[in-house]
């Protein structure tokens, strides 16, 4: 099936799809994305992710260059035309395109980009045996809140983990803290089965998965405290787990080759993941 992206105002063939060499998402990374999921035909979370974006638009001054409802339609239209059922829609928006100077260009016209493609979920293997994840420093500039598609870090990350034979790097500052994995937020549950992840803030990107995550956790009323956990915490946790929109939440049972708790997903895990499965099926 051939595919097809909206490329600024226009449906092309994916193979035809491109942007100009002067756009400021090439040149210098000046631009925000967002990743959502789509279950049977339906974007599971999708307000949350659009004032994401918006927040992230407005953090760099870049004007939203459609409106909420135009960009509803064209992700839906770009779900259509490539036929995902049960996948991801992916939409960038740049700055624009204007010749190379580092200060904002006075003309450009943000350019938005939407892509969807089939992507079943994960091998349901892979969150019944759970995940390995090493830890690296967090090298990243001050304000990860952003989602911007500046990602280097990130991507030098994941290519860590995956030659270490991981699943993921979970990033820590120089407070030996984790701050979260490249494309993951990071969870323990303490001995005494507190649920434990980072506080939203400059560290870490407020994932949407993140955020249904902590409504369930206060909904099935467990001990829940967002705040920074130390390398040493999370190997001593008896369990811990990452979450995104592309893996849900996967139980993470090695952290730098040492087990956590039993080496085996744990019962809290497992059930998060399980009410949040419930979360996106109710939603398509
Ligand atoms: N942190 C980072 C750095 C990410 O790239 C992502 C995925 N985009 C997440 C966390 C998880 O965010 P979400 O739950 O919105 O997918």
């Amino acid at each position: 099936m051939s595919r097809v992206a909206y490329v600024d105002g226009r449906y092309v063939p994916h193979s035809l799809a491109v942007v100009h060499i002067e756009d400021r998402g090439y040149q210098f990374a000046d631009g925000v994305y967002e990743v959502l999921a789509v279950v049977n035909g339906h974007i599971i979370d999708e307000e949350p992710h659009l004032v994401r974006l918006a927040r992230s638009l407005s953090q760099l001054r870049i004007v939203q260059p459609v409106s909420d409802a135009a960009l509803k339609i064209v992700m839906r239209e770009t779900i259509r035309r490539n036929r995902v059922d049960d996948g991801i829609v992916y939409l960038q928006v740049t700055r624009g395109v204007a010749p190379r100077d580092h200060a904002f260009p006075r003309l450009a016209k943000p350019v938005l980009v939407v892509t969807a493609r089939r992507k079943r979920a994960i091998d349901p293997r892979i969150a019944d045996d759970g995940v390995a994840v090493i830890t690296i420093p967090d090298i990243r500039w001050r304000r990860c809140d952003i989602k911007s598609v500046a990602l280097l870090p990130n991507v030098l990350g994941k290519q860590l983990a995956k030659e270490a034979g991981a699943y993921e790097a979970w990033q820590v500052d120089q407070e030996d803290c984790v701050t979260e994995g490249t494309s993951t937020n990071a969870w323990i549950v303490t001995a005494e089965g507190t649920v434990v992840t980072r506080q939203a803030g400059n560290a870490i990107l407020n994932g949407i998965v993140r955020l249904a995550v902590l409504d369930i956790v206060r909904r099935e009323n467990y001990s829940l405290v967002e705040r920074p956990f130390t390398v040493r915490e999370a190997k001593a946790a008896s369990e811990a787990f990452l979450t995104s929109t592309t893996l849900d939440l996967l139980p993470v049972v090695r952290i730098d080759g040492e087990p956590v708790g039993s080496g085996m997903p744990g019962p809290l895990s497992r059930k998060l993941r399980d009410c949040y499965l419930v979360h996106t099926a109710a939603a398509g």
